[in-house]
Order: structure tokens, then C-alpha cells, then sequence
């Protein structure tokens, strides 16, 4: 019991018990244990619970009764009764909620009628989560921990690309022709082309599928949207409280608007936090009156089923949207496949009974840390039970999960119990695994949650309403009264440039800079999280961040903040990558038995077997600038089979070793001049063409230089690529192909591009070569030493004819050496920045890099999390 303290003794005691503790002291320790709680009352009451005390009223019945309080001081406290069902909330004292209701002489009473009771409100929970709780809440809580390992579908792609065509449609065009054309263009973009390989899926079969839905889109738009006359559009039972008092009437129904995409919107009132489909404005014609809504109109792909959980996101959708606006009191489902829609009215108790649902899956990520019976040990707690509903299991997307965690965590724990009929499934499930294993997922999955509370990664989101940014920004994190200067750029695939303004005076001391995550909100509450992004340029006046949306809509006056969005403290990712360890994959068991097993990394005994004769001037060229012990460094890496670890003290150069491990640069031979990394990238990207579809016989290489194609040749043989032509410039003159991919090779830092390059007509041909797509891949610093490609640049640049996909070399290059495999290599993270939609639509991509300043570095990949 030493262990123990005094708060811990008191909060372990039953409630029973707790009258007997002198109150006083008891709600001091309480309080002075948050000492950093902000407390407050209003739009988002912040109560600290200071007593739970559970009593029978004159029915018997049971009610549990709060003492609560909005101030530090502890002089004023309120009470709070909770009846019917709230009485099962599991509140305890120390928490804090949020109280949706009336108070009056300072009590709160939530019954089945009136109020809510929110749990942690600063934890926003998602309404899709909520939602799939209700079948499985272990299920809901699985997939809020191990959010990295969901893995994408074929299903997932086309319900994306559809609520795309959709999306944009709505503020375009519903005729046939115009959906084709944007359906075609939504499936080129990049980040679907990428996810299609990635899924070994044909881009003509998704063309396909994509299509077959677009007439639903026009029959649904012709029913809703255009109409002659007022009773042409279809009647529907809304019952929506109307003026006269009336519940239940028939009204038509007609969508007048789309007036947001992809809202995104936090609730610290409800807990919830969301980002809806579309947001449409309605109007409802109900006998001879007419009413605008504006109601958030949830989109589905799948079969329609119109069934509780869909109904439930839209409820919950409702009261997301009332952070912004009125009361919605309802909302649309709209199956994409039929065009058929449901109105969703969101009554009281759907909405009671989502809340406490939302309340009971907050508890379980709030109490993820339990101890042991006997109060010796700090343990992952249970998570909610498995459920005892084979259907629902075979189609669970965390049944790895769930099965490891039952035999990895649960099984440890007291209270574990599992239903007869999962017991094989979950032995199944994690059979492939050996005792270590399970005790590393334990142990490490224990030390993520156990982080990730010590840093309180949502603090730094909380602060957001709960603080002011004048506040906030004595912590240098924060920028506030900042107005946006009138242009917004389109950058291209979702990315927005804007330019902000310090409303009076300069920009505050601060520790935001170039590269920094930052979450854009208003000072003012309903704009909460507006958007996402990072800062790409700071100085005394003015700030320009690059955005996820496009926040011109908004009132050029309204007053912004920035808040840094700090992304270290996020233990999402190494959580995946531990549920994606213990996968029964290749890939896994060989991390399984290098990192947890502890096998020996295995090493190739000369050197002379890796590398090709013709490649040891190049590496004594590269070994050159370097210590002895960084060139033994860099000799074991080469020799590395699986990984080799440099380990030195601060300043010994471990970076220099790695960077010089990982160049790009071209490399001088006798057999001319070439470049690596550059011919890797370039075969990279034929092989996305391919597996977009393309015919390998519409696609030709032209690369400057003999070494060049050799290189390229000999990565096509050993690519599953088959035969496409690779040939200099002066083989290319007076024909064509469909996609003509150009390397140029040269990447130095003197300039030097060589007679070659410098031949205008031969450039001239190279570029006039593809009747579809260019696509030209060169080091643009280099490139640019050269006026008539620098001005060739500069002139497709303002024509706005270049994309500019910025690549990260050094991910790519560790992908390339050790996954030779194409899946694995796709998954690296490229970046599309910038890409202007014009240039997609002409076919004309510019594949930049820099060989030295690395541009944006991911670390959301895999051998990061696991090394
Ligand atoms: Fe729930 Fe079944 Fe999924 Fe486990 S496998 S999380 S019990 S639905
Ligand atoms: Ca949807």
C-alpha cells in the first residue's frame, strides 16, 4: 500500500466510501493535482468533478450526483444529477466534462430528456469512429490506436475518386459529358495513380467502375437540383420542427447549393471532430413556405443500406455542424451507387445515445494504463471486450489487432475473458508469432501509451480553444490577429498558398519557421482548425503557409491564427509500424527476427561482389572526403546485407557518413558520364505508366549520354518492364512516342552540363519528341546554369505548364537498396507539391530534385519507426 499515494488511495476508494473522507481535503488534492487544468464556463464549460457520489431518489432509482467545479479556487462548486441511463457514465472525481443543458441555482440536472454530459470533451473523437462503435467498441477503440495499419483497398480507392467526381461536381456540373471528363481527370491525379499501382490495379478497370455510378450522380441531381416548378422535386417525411408547431409534414425538397467541401470541423463542445462530405445548402418547401438549411450531406459508395451506423455519422454530423452554424436538425445520406437519398433527422435520444456512446470510447482512450490487482505494476488496460458476433469479426479490419492484442496484453491481465467462439480465430491470427514477439508488442506498445500521455500530445491542440492567442503566443507557437492578404494561390492538388498579414504591427518574437506544421484557425470560436498546412516563409510582416483549403471564402477581416502543430509527440505512427511487425508477411518476419530475435545482421565478405569493376573510381572518389573511421562506416554499410548501425559520439560525423552514403549526384567515367540515382528515378516512373496501363511500346527514354542508357538498360532487365526504348536524342529525330520520359543526367555543383546538353537543336528535339507526355528529369540547379534551359524553364514555369514533383532522394534511394520488390518501393512517400492541374491536363511533368538540400523529409516510413 506504501506504493500508493494519498490521491491514488482516495481516487481507489469506492464511492460508498467516499463520504467518510474528509471532503475538503479530498477536492484540494483533486484539484491541486491538474494544476494546469483550464477551467471554464459558457459555450465550453471545462468542469473539474470533484465527487462522485451515487444515491437512490424517492423512487428508487439511482442517480449519480457530481460535484463540479469551474474555478481553480475551488470557492464556487456546482452540483450536477444525473438520471435514467447518464447515471451509467463512468465519471469519476478528476475528470473533467463538459455540461450541455440548463443549470439553475447552480445545479445541472441530465436526464433522458434534457442535457448532455460530455467525458474529456478536448478529446475529439471522429464520427466515424462513434459510429463503428456501435457494432464493436473494441473495434472503434482498435482503430483509433493503431491508426497507421489500416491498409487501403480497392474499395477504399474508388470510394475516394467517387466522393471526389461528386465533390466536384456539385459545384460544376451534373451533365453526362462533364462527369466523364471529371472522372477521367480525378483518376489521373497522381495520388490515385500511385494508391492504383500500389494495389495492382488496372486504371481502365477503375475507369470502369468509376462510371458506372455517374448516371446515379445525373438521376440524383436531376431529382434534387433542377427542377421547373417547386412540387417537382421528389417529398420526403422531415420531421423537423416547423413554425406552426407541426412535426410531421411532408415538405419537397430541393438542394440549392454545395457550400463547403470536405469541411473540417472540431467540436471541443461535443468531443467530436469531423470532416464532412458536402455541406449543401436546402431548401424546404413545406406547403406554401420555404425554408433554407444548411445541412451536412454524408456521401456513401457502398451497398445501400441506409443502416444505423451510416445514420448515426450523419447525427453526429448534425451537432459537428452546429459549431458553425444553427442547429442543422438533420441530415442527408446519399447512397452513390442508386442516387438515392435519405433524410436523417437528428432527434434527442439519437443523439443522447451517440453521445454516451462517444463518452464510454473516450473513457477507454483516456484509461489506456491501468495497474495491476495488486497495485505493483503499471499495465496496458483491457480494452473493451471482444464481441461474440462471428459476422461481424470476419469482416473487422483490426481483427489482427484484436487477436494480438487479446494475446499479447489481455491475457496478462485479470479481467480478461474471451468468447468461446473467437478462441481459434485469435489463435489463428497470431499463430505465425513466438512468445518474444508477443512480449515486445506488450512491452512496447505499454512504453508508446505511456509516452504519449507523459507529453499529452493533445494539449498543444487544446490550447486552440482554450487559450487566446495573445496567450498562446507568449509561448512562441502561436500567431494571432493575422488577416489574409486578398490572393490565394492554387498550387495544384489540394494545396493553397497564402499570404497573411499581422493586422496592426509587426509579427511577434516567435518560434514558428519555414518547414513547421502549423493548424490555421479563427481568433474567433466557430473557425476552430480551419485548415492545415506549414509555413513555407516567415519574416517581420507577413507569414505565407501553404494550406489544405482554400480559405478565400472566408471574409477578408476575419481574424487568424496559426498554432504550431507539433508532430514529434505523435506515437501513431510507431504504433502502426508495431501492429505492422507482427503481420504474417516476409517482409515482417525478417524485421521480427533482425529486431526483436536479435539475428545477427549478415554481411557480404568482399566488396568486389557488390559493386561493379567500373564503380571503384567512383567510390574512391566519393571515400576521398572522408576519416578513417567514417570510410570503415561507409565500407560496412556496402558489405550490409540487412542493416548496419553507425554509432559515434556527438560530432563525429554521422551525418556527413550517411549523406555521403545517399548522393545523387552524376558520376565521370571512362565510359562517359551518367547518373545513378537519376536512371533509378527514371525506370521508377516508367513502371508507374505501365502499371497505369500504359503499352511499354508507347513509351521511349532519351538520355544524352552512351553511359547513361547502359545504366538504364540494365535496370529495365532486371525490372518487370519489358521493352521500352531507350535511345539518345539524335535516334529520336523525326519520330514520336506517346510518353517520352528525357534524363539529363548532369547534377554537379560547378555547372558544368558538358557539349552535349548544350547543343540547343538536339535539346530542341528531345523535347518536342512525346505526343501525350513530357516528362523531363534533371537537377534543376544544374539544369538552370545553362540560359536556354533556364529560360525554357522559366517560360513553362509562367505558363504555368511545369509540376514540380519534388522527390525525396535519400527515402528513395534506401527503397530502392532494400526493397528491390515493387510494392515495397512504391509505398515511398513522394510529394507532389505544386502540381498545377494545367500541366497535368497538357501532359507535361517536370521531375526536379536537388542532389544536396534533401526537400521535405518524411519520416513516416517504415524502417524509421522499426529500426
Ligand atoms: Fe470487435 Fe470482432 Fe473486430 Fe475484435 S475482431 S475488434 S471483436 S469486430
Ligand atoms: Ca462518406
Amino acid at each position: 500500500m506504501e506504493q500508493l499515494g494519498e490521491l491514488e488511495l482516495l481516487m481507489e476508494k469506492s464511492f460508498g466510501e467516499e463520504a467518510a473522507l474528509p471532503a475538503e481535503l479530498f477536492q484540494k488534492k483533486v484539484v491541486s493535482s491538474f494544476p494546469k487544468t483550464v477551467l471554464t464556463g459558457g459555450m465550453d464549460n471545462r468542469y473539474l468533478v470533484l465527487a462522485v457520489d451515487i444515491v437512490q431518489n424517492e423512487e428508487g432509482n439511482h442517480e449519480k450526483h457530481l460535484i463540479i467545479t469551474a474555478h481553480q479556487s475551488l470557492e464556487y462548486k456546482d452540483r450536477c444529477i444525473l438520471r435514467n441511463d447518464w447515471c451509467s457514465v463512468p465519471v469519476e472525481p478528476g475528470d473533467i466534462i463538459h455540461l450541455e443543458g440548463d443549470c439553475t441555482a447552480g445545479t445541472w440536472i441530465i436526464d433522458k430528456h434534457f442535457g448532455y454530459l460530455i467525458l474529456y470533451p478536448d478529446m475529439l473523437i471522429s464520427g466515424t469512429s462513434i459510429a463503428s462503435s456501435i457494432r464493436c467498441m473494441r473495434r472503434a477503440v482498435l482503430s483509433e490506436t493503431f491508426r497507421g495499419s489500416d491498409p487501403a483497398t480497392r474499395q477504399m480507392l474508388i470510394g475516394t475518386v467517387l466522393h471526389e467526381v461528386f465533390q466536384k461536381a456539385i459545384s460544376n456540373s451534373f451533365a453526362p459529358e462533364k462527369l466523364q471528363e471529371l472522372a477521367f481527370q480525378t483518376i489521373q491525379e497522381i495520388k490515385h495513380l500511385k494508391e492504383m499501382y500500389r494495389l495492382n490495379l488496372n486504371q481502365d478497370e477503375i475507369k470502369q467502375e468509376v462510371e458506372e455510378y455517374l448516371p446515379s450522380f445525373s438521376k440524383w441531381a436531376g431529382d434534387f437540383m433542377h427542377k421547373n416548378t417547386l412540387t417537382d422535386f421528389p417529398q420526403m417525411q422531415l420531421s423537423l420542427p416547423s413554425n406552426d408547431g407541426k412535426n410531421n409534414s411532408t415538405c419537397n425538397i430541393e438542394v440549392v447549393n454545395s457550400v463547403d467541401i470536405e469541411e473540417s470541423i472540431w467540436s471541443p463542445r461535443f468531443g467530436l471532430k469531423g470532416k464532412i462530405d458536402v455541406t449543401v445548402g436546402v431548401k424546404i418547401h413545406r406547403g406554401c413556405k420555404t425554408k433554407y438549411k444548411i445541412m451536412p450531406l454524408e456521401l456513401k459508395t457502398g451497398k445501400e443500406s441506409n443502416s444505423i451506423e451510416h445514420r448515426s455519422q450523419v447525427v453526429l454530423y448534425t451537432l459537428l455542424s452546429q459549431e458553425r452554424r444553427a442547429d442543422p436538425e438533420a441530415g442527408w445520406l446519399l447512397y452513390l451507387k442508386t442516387g438515392q437519398m435519405y433524410p436523417v433527422p437528428a432527434n434527442h435520444l439519437d443523439k443522447r445515445e451517440l453521445l454516451k456512446l462517444r463518452n464510454q470510447m473516450a473513457f477507454f482512450l483516456f484509461h489506456r494504463i491501468s495497474k495491476s490487482a495488486s497495485g505493483q505494476k503499471t499495465q496496458l488496460a483491457s480494452l473493451p471486450q471482444i464481441i461474440e458476433e462471428e459476422k461481424t469479426c470476419k469482416y473487422c479490419s483490426q481483427m489482427g489487432n484484436c487477436a494480438l492484442y487479446s494475446r499479447a496484453v489481455e491475457q496478462h491481465t485479470d479481467d480478461s475473458s474471451v468468447p468461446i467462439i473467437m478462441l481459434p480465430k485469435i489463435k489463428e491470427e497470431t499463430q505465425h508469432l513466438k512468445l518474444s514477439h508477443l512480449e515486445y508488442f506488450r512491452l512496447w506498445c505499454l512504453m508508446l501509451t505511456l509516452e504519449s500521455q507523459s507529453k499529452d500530445n493533445r494539449k498543444n491542440h487544446q490550447n486552440i480553444w482554450l487559450m487566446p492567442a495573445s496567450k498562446m503566443e507568449e509561448s512562441g507557437n502561436c500567431i494571432g490577429n493575422l488577416i489574409r492578404t486578398k490572393h490565394v494561390k492554387t498550387v495544384g492538388d489540394g494545396q493553397y498558398l497564402h499570404n497573411f498579414l499581422r493586422k496592426n504591427g509587426t509579427i511577434p518574437v516567435t518560434n514558428l519557421m519555414a518547414g513547421d506544421r502549423i493548424i490555421l484557425s479563427g481568433e474567433e470560436r466557430p473557425l476552430f482548425a480551419l485548415s492545415r498546412g506549414y509555413v513555407k516563409e516567415i519574416n517581420m510582416t507577413t507569414v505565407t503557409c501553404l494550406l489544405d483549403r482554400n480559405l478565400s471564402i472566408l471574409p477578408e477581416s476575419t481574424l487568424l491564427r496559426l498554432d504550431q502543430e507539433e508532430k514529434n509527440c505523435d506515437i501513431d505512427t510507431p504504433l502502426g509500424n508495431l501492429s505492422k511487425l507482427m503481420e504474417n508477411t516476409d517482409v515482417s518476419k525478417k524485421l521480427r527476427d533482425l529486431i526483436i530475435d536479435f539475428r545477427e545482421p549478415q554481411f557480404i565478405s568482399y566488396l568486389s561482389s557488390v559493386l561493379p569493376h567500373d564503380a571503384k573510381d567512383t567510390v574512391a572518389c566519393i571515400l576521398k572526403g572522408l576519416n578513417k573511421p567514417q570510410r570503415q562506416a561507409m565500407k560496412k554499410v556496402l558489405l550490409s546485407k540487412d542493416y548496419t548501425l553507425i554509432v559515434g559520439m556527438p560530432g563525429t560525423g554521422k551525418t556527413t557518413t550517411i549523406c555521403t552514403l545517399l548522393p545523387a549526384p552524376e558520376q565521370v567515367e571512362k565510359g562517359g558520364v551518367s547518373n545513378i540515382t537519376e536512371a533509378k528515378l527514371l525506370v521508377f516512373l516508367t513502371s508507374i505508366f505501365i502499371k497505369a496501363g500504359s503499352n511499354p511500346s508507347d513509351i521511349g527514354i532519351i538520355a544524352p549520354y552512351r553511359q547513361q542508357l547502359k545504366i538504364i538498360n540494365d535496370l529495365l532487365a532486371h525490372s518487370s518492364i519489358g521493352m521500352v526504348e531507350v535511345n539518345t536524342v539524335d535516334k529520336y529525330q523525326g519520330r514520336d512516342k506517346s510518353i517520352i520520359l528525357v534524363s539529363f543526367v548532369r547534377s554537379n555543383k560547378d555547372g558544368t552540363l558538358g557539349e552535349l546538353l548544350k547543343d540547343w537543336r538536339r535539346l530542341n528535339v528531345a523535347i518536342t519528341r512525346a505526343k501525350h507526355k513530357l516528362i523531363l528529369l534533371g537537377c534543376v540547379p544544374s539544369l538552370n546554369c545553362y540560359p536556354p534551359l533556364e529560360k525554357l524553364f522559366y517560360h513553362l514555369n509562367s505558363e504555368k505548364l511545369i509540376s514540380f514533383l519534388f522527390c525525396n532522394m535519400k527515402v528513395f534511394v534506401t527503397y530502392w537498396e532494400i526493397f528491390q520488390e515493387d510494392k515495397a518501393l512504391f509505398s515511398l512517400p513522394f510529394h507532389t507539391r505544386a502540381v498545377s492541374p494545367l500541366a497535368s491536363a497538357c501532359g507535361l511533368y517536370f521531375v526536379c530534385y536537388k542532389s544536396s538540400a534533401w526537400l521535405d523529409c518524411e519520416d513516416n516510413f517504415y524502417l524509421k519507426g522499426t529500426k
